[in-house]
């Protein structure tokens, strides 16, 4: 059937058909990589502007393919989404990054990427408050950083969680700021406590143009109003550090503090940073 189907295919593109059979197996081998431990956990520093203090870590899932080596978030996840398997997946990151932090200092945050499609089911919140109860966790260590695209789902169901989420205690950031839809609105909707603002704004900003200043300028002000601690994400150069500070950004992320590491590596840093 397969030779059939490729002859019948010809007036393809052939890159078509090996990025489907490509992705079909990519989706079976993502349905093993956890069982077969590829799956780790890497923590990127999240670096107060004003004391350049370590603040927390950002939880970033890493996939370590048996033959393909390490394959990118942004190739799996999207995949993850699509073939039911984020579930598992997110529980998975956020049960390694509590059980990690819970040694940890405990003026040192942790901030976990929550997929839309874990956001809208209906077991999240108790999830969520088991883990927490199990590792004996402080919920305000705890910030979910959540994207526009949860409020494409129905909005009571939505608005419930967030309810749910606030009265744990846990801290909700809105990541990548400014990419998506009509941000404004869910700003005035939903409690963030934060406001992610997206590497395109920042990357660059201190070379390029002035817009991107400006647009950072006018985020940090509403989230500023708003009473929103702000992250600028993606900073690598100093120049870009220092229109950050003189935009009024609260923290910074970026591989000028540094990248994302192992858990043994956040830990000395997180352990570093004790305050006594
Ligand atoms: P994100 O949530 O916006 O995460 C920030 C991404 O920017 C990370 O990429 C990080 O490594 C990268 N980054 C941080 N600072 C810099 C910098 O200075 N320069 C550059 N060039 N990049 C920087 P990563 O780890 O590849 O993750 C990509 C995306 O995959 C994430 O974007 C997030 O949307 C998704 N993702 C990663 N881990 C998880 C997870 O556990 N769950 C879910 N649902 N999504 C995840
Ligand atoms: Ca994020
Ligand atoms: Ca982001
Ligand atoms: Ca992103």
């Amino acid at each position: 059937a397969k030779a059939a189907g490729r002859g019948k295919h010809c007036f393809y593109e052939p890159s078509m058909h090996s990025e489907a059979a490509d992705r079909q197996l990519l989706e079976n081998d993502l349905r093993q990589a956890l069982d077969r431990g590829e799956m780790w956990v890497a923590f990127q520093p999240i670096v107060r502007v004003a004391s350049e203090e370590i603040s927390g870590f950002e939880c970033l899932v890493r996939w370590n393919h048996q033959t393909r080596g390490p394959i990118s978030p942004d190739k799996f996840i999207p995949l993850a989404e699509e073939c039911g398997m984020i579930g598992r997946i997110g529980e998975f990151v956020l049960q390694a990054a509590i059980a990690e932090a819970a040694g940890w200092p405990d003026n040192v945050r942790i901030a976990v990427n929550l997929s839309p499609i874990q956001f809208n089911d209906p077991n999240i919140v108790d999830a969520v408050a088991a883990l927490l109860a199990e590792h004996d966790f402080e919920p305000a260590r705890l910030e979910l950083e959540i994207t526009e695209g949860v409020f494409l789902a129905d909005s009571d169901a939505t608005d419930g969680t967030f309810a749910r989420l606030k009265s744990l205690g846990v801290r909700l950031a809105l990541d990548d700021f400014g990419t998506g839809y009509s941000s404004l609105g869910y700003l005035k909707k939903a409690p963030f406590d934060k406001i992610k603002i997206d590497q395109s704004f920042v990357r660059g900003a201190a070379s390029t143009t002035k817009r991107n200043g400006a647009i950072i300028r006018a985020i940090v002000s509403l989230a500023e109003s708003l009473d929103m601690d702000t992250t600028a994400e993606g900073v690598e150069t100093h120049d870009d550090l220092y229109l950050i500070r003189e935009l009024g950004v609260s923290q910074v992320q970026g591989y000028i503090f540094g990248k994302p590491m192992k858990a043994e590596e956040a830990r000395e840093l997180a352990n570093s940073s004790r305050v006594e």
